[in-house]
C-alpha cells in the first residue's frame, strides 16, 4: 500500500527539522531535504524518476543507482561520502560508512539546540566503527532492528566468506558441477571477491548484474573476476530467490547441462538458531543456508550501543508491535548513557501521533523476501562449525578494509 498521503513515522524524522531519511513514500509538504542510507528497495521506496520535492543526500555509488536503475535527475542529488561533513540549512550532516551494501552510509544530525541524532540505516557492526570518535553524546540513535534479538548470533562475515569459497573450490574440482551464489541486487559482492581470491575462477553473471556491479568500485580487476561467458564459467551469481524449493526450477533452467548444482545462500535468515550452517537437497541440488548477513547480529548491536552510549533508541525496524519494540529496547537499558532516560527509552513513539503509521512503517527487509532453508547439518557443515568456534579471531581481509574507508 502506498503511503504518499501518510505522515512519515518518527523514525524516518530528524528532530528539530524537516529532513526525511529512507522515507520518500510518504507525505511532508515541508520537506526539501531528503536522505537516502543505502540502494535497497525498502530504503528508496517511492523515489521515481520524476522526483522533483527538492534535494536527495546519498553517497557516489548511490547516487549512481538512482540514476541508472530508477532515472532520477542528477541534478537533483547532492553527494555525501563516508567521512565528509556537510552544511545543510545551517546544521551539520556527517556521513559514515554503514557496511551494510556499497554505497552505504549512516547519517549523524547536528541539529543547534535540538540534539545530535544518529540514523543508522542499515548497518553491519565491525569495531573498526570505533574510531568514528564523532559519534560521542548522541542524543537519539535511530538503529537497525532486524535482527534485535538473543537468538541472531551468526558468524563473522570473514568467517562465511571463506567458507563459500573453499566449498566452491572444493565443487570445482568435479567438472560436472555448477555452483550457484545467490546475491540481491546489490549485496553480498564480498562474498563474490573473496571466491574469486580462492578459485581464481571466472564468476559469470547477467549483463543486468554486470551493469549494476560497475557501479560499485569494487577493490578487483573486473574484467578478470566477471564474465558473461558462460562457456568459461562454472560459477553463477543468480538471485537469491533462485536458492528455494520454488525457485529450483529456474535455477536448473539457467544452469541447463550439468549433473550436479551447490548452491550457496548467503543471508542472515538462514541462521537457524541450532546450526551455523544448513543444507538441502533437491535431487541434484544442494543449497547450503550460510548466515552471512549484512546486518549486525544480536551481539553486533549491542556492542554498538555501547560505543554509542545515546540516550535514547529508537528502533528501526520490525517496529510494527509495540510488544515487540518494547522487548527490543529492552535488551538496551541497562547500556543507554542517561539513567534519567532509561523508562522514557520509548519516549518518541509514545510521543508521537504517527504511531499508527508503523505498522508498514517498519522496513519490510529486503532479505526477508528470500527462502529460509531449513535446517539439516550436513557433515561438512558441522566440521565446519566446530573449526569456527575452535578458530581465534581473525583480522580484518583486505576487502573488509576496503569497505571500511577511512573516515
Ligand atoms: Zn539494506
Amino acid at each position: 500500500m502506498g503511503k504518499d498521503n501518510k505522515t512519515p513515522p518518527v523514525h524516518k524524522q530528524v528532530p528539530g527539522t524537516n529532513f526525511i531519511v529512507d522515507g520518500f513514500n510518504y507525505f511532508a509538504p515541508e520537506t526539501r531535504d531528503w536522505f537516502l542510507t543505502h540502494f535497497h528497495s525498502d530504503h528508496y521506496y517511492g523515489l521515481y524518476s520524476s522526483f522533483s520535492k527538492g534535494t536527495i543526500y546519498c553517497s557516489t555509488i548511490t547516487k549512481r543507482l538512482c540514476i541508472e536503475k530508477l532515472r532520477v535527475k542528477p541534478w537533483r542529488i547532492r553527494e555525501i561520502n563516508p567521512g565528509e561533513t556537510i552544511s545543510i540549512r545551517s546544521l551539520q550532516v556527517t556521513a559514515f560508512d554503514a557496511n551494510h551494501c556499497p554505497g552505504s552510509c549512516f547519517f549523524l544530525f547536528e541539529v543547534p539546540g535540538k540534539g545530535r541524532f544518529l540514523h543508522s540505516g542499515d548497518f553491519r557492526y565491525t569495531p573498526l566503527m570505533q574510531r568514528y570518535r564523532e559519534l560521542s553524546e548522541i542524543d537519539v540513535l535511530y538503529l537497525d532492528t532486524t535482527y534485535c534479538d538473543p537468538k541472531h548470533r551468526f558468524p563473522t562475515q570473514d568467517e562465511m566468506a571463506l567458507w563459500i569459497a573453499q566449498e566452491t573450490k572444493k565443487a570445482l574440482r568435479n567438472p560436472d558441477v555448477a555452483i550457484a551464489i545467490g546475491t540481491y541486487l546489490i549485496g553480498k559482492e564480498r562474498v563474490l571477491l573473496r571466491v574469486w581470491e580462492e578459485c581464481q575462477h571466472p564468476i559469470c553473471v547477467t549483463p543486468d548484474k554486470m551493469q549494476i556491479l560497475r557501479l560499485l568500485d569494487l577493490p578487483c580487476d573486473f574484467n578478470q573476476v566477471f564474465t558473461l561467458d558462460s562457456r568459461i564459467s562454472r560459477i553463477h551469481v543468480v538471485p537469491l530467490g533462485y536458492l528455494s524449493f520454488n525457485g529450483i526450477a529456474s535455477l536448473k533452467k539457467r544452469l541447463q547441462g550439468f549433473s550436479e548444482i551447490v548452491g550457496f545462500s548467503p543471508t542472515g535468515w538462514s541462521f537457524s538458531g541450532k546450526s551455523t550452517i544448513s543444507s538441502q537437497s533437491f535431487g541434484s541440488v544442494t543449497i547450503f543456508g550460510v548466515p552471512y548477513s549484512e546486518h549486525s547480529s544480536f551481539e553486533e548491536l549491542k556492542e554498538f550501543v555501547s560505543f554509542i552510549r545515546p540516550k535514547k533508541i529508537i528502533p528501526t525496524v520490525n517496529v510494527d508491535k509495540s510488544g515487540r519494540l518494547d522487548k527490543m529496547l529492552s535488551h538496551f537499558h541497562h547500556i543507554v548513557s542517561a539513567p534519567e532516560n532509561k523508562g522514557n527509552l520509548f519516549g518518541y513513539f509514545q510521543k508521537s501521533s504517527f504511531q499508527s503509521d508503523e505498522s508498514n512503517a517498519s522496513t519490510v527487509e529486503i532479505e526477508q523476501e528470500c527462502m529460509i532453508v531449513e535446517s539439516s547439518t550436513s557433515d561438512l557443515a558441522s566440521k565446519w562449525c566446530r573449526r569456527i568456534s575452535s578458530s581465534s579471531k581473525k583480522s580484518t581481509s583486505p576487502i573488509l578494509k576496503y569497505f571500511i574507508k577511512k573516515t
